[in-house]
């Protein structure tokens, strides 16, 4: 069975982990070759640092998934060092907000001599995943440079009152990490996105699909970062397996992080329904055949069958029952 999976970082690279342990994936290493999961990875969190490009979502899953993730943190190398970081600081090297550990930098410092070398980042990825043989194929939406930036109030800006702060696009990096996601967005932007076309190996993984998931990782600046990628919703429309996404809300809240922040900025209320409806059922000509919902929480997504199954990923048992339930959804056995 081919499965796809739409994620973002670290919400995304967990029920990773659960879609394998449903499929009877071994945890760590390559699989049996019965089922075939496809990562379809965020891109718009990727931004140059120090003259090294990071690509923050694409390494939460690798790292996850290969065994090398700092699992308190969720994000990182486990065993990490910052001596790096500290020597940066010391010469007050900008951006000092970012801190990249001295694990992880040997990652990018591969990934950067790659890419300088003109191979592509669907390329690159596949060569770091030779070492971590996460069980998954990790494919970036698309190999050209698409970065998510936020429109805010100049926070630098003392001379006018918060409500009439000079405008400014900031990376999604900075607003994130720097600002803690505090100064409220007028917008996103998704820089780059309208020369950019989605991987050819992703459109041909989602039309070969027998079931297509989407995790529940941030619907705005993860997944719909994605479908932004000119031929991903296209893709996506067309094809013949079933669509099923799960809430990343639950309880009107979201679990880690600070999506509340960006759904606030499209409009979208931070609720389970809210979001479902704001991706769409697919028979109303929007994204979803089916959409999971955390127990207790109700969703009325017209065009998508929902249902209430606990989403919280706990543990991988846990995280497995909820892949299996969206498989389930989404019409497929699994043996
Ligand atoms: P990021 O790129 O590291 O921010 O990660 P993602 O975009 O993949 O995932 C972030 C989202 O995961 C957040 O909006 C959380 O609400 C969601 N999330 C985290 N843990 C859980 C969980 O246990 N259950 C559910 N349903 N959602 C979760
Ligand atoms: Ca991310």
């Amino acid at each position: 069975m081919n499965v796809v999976v739409l994620v973002g970082g670290v919400g995304g690279a967990r029920f990773l982990l659960g879609v394998k342990a449903a499929l009877g994936l071994p945890a760590v290493g390559p699989g049996s070759g019965d089922h075939e999961v496809t990562a379809v990875v965020n891109v718009g969190d990727d931004i140059w640092l120090h003259g090294l490009r990071i690509c923050p979502d694409l390494d939460t899953c690798m790292y996850t998934l290969g065994g090398g993730i700092d699992p308190e943190r969720g994000w990182g190398r486990a065993g990490e060092t910052w001596a790096v970081r500290d020597e940066l600081a010391a010469y007050e090297a900008d951006p000092t907000w970012f801190g990249l550990g001295d694990r992880d930098i040997a990652t990018h410092l591969v990934r950067t001599r790659m890419l300088r070398a003109g191979y592509p980042l669907s390329q690159v990825t596949e060569a770091l995943c030779h070492r971590w043989q996460p069980g998954v194929r990790l494919l970036p939406v698309t190999d050209d440079r698409v970065e998510t930036h936020v429109v805010i109030g100049d926070p630098d800006d003392d001379t006018a009152g918060p409500g009439d702060r000079p405008l400014k696009a900031i990376h999604f990096q900075e607003w994130w990490v720097r600002h803690q996601a505090k100064p409220a967005p007028h917008r996103f932007a998704s820089v780059g996105a309208d020369e950019a076309g989605v991987l050819p190996e992703v459109r041909e993984a989602i039309e070969g699909a027998d079931a297509i998931l989407v995790a529940p990782s941030n619907p705005v600046v993860s997944i719909g970062t994605m479908i932004q990628v000119p031929g991903m919703a296209q893709a996506l429309v067309a094809a013949e397996a079933k669509i099923v996404g799960l809430s990343p809300i639950v309880g009107g809240r979201p679990l880690r992080g600070m999506a509340d922040a960006c759904l606030e900025a499209i409009g979208v209320e931070t609720t389970a329904e809210a979001v479902g409806r704001h991706y769409g059922g697919r028979r109303e000509g929007g994204l979803l055949d089916g959409w999971l919902v955390h127990t207790g929480d109700t969703a009325d997504v017209p065009g998508a069958d929902v249902l209430s199954v606990p989403l919280l990923m706990t543990d991988v048992d846990a995280t497995a029952e909820m892949a299996r339930r969206a498989l389930e959804l989404a019409g497929v056995e699994v043996g």
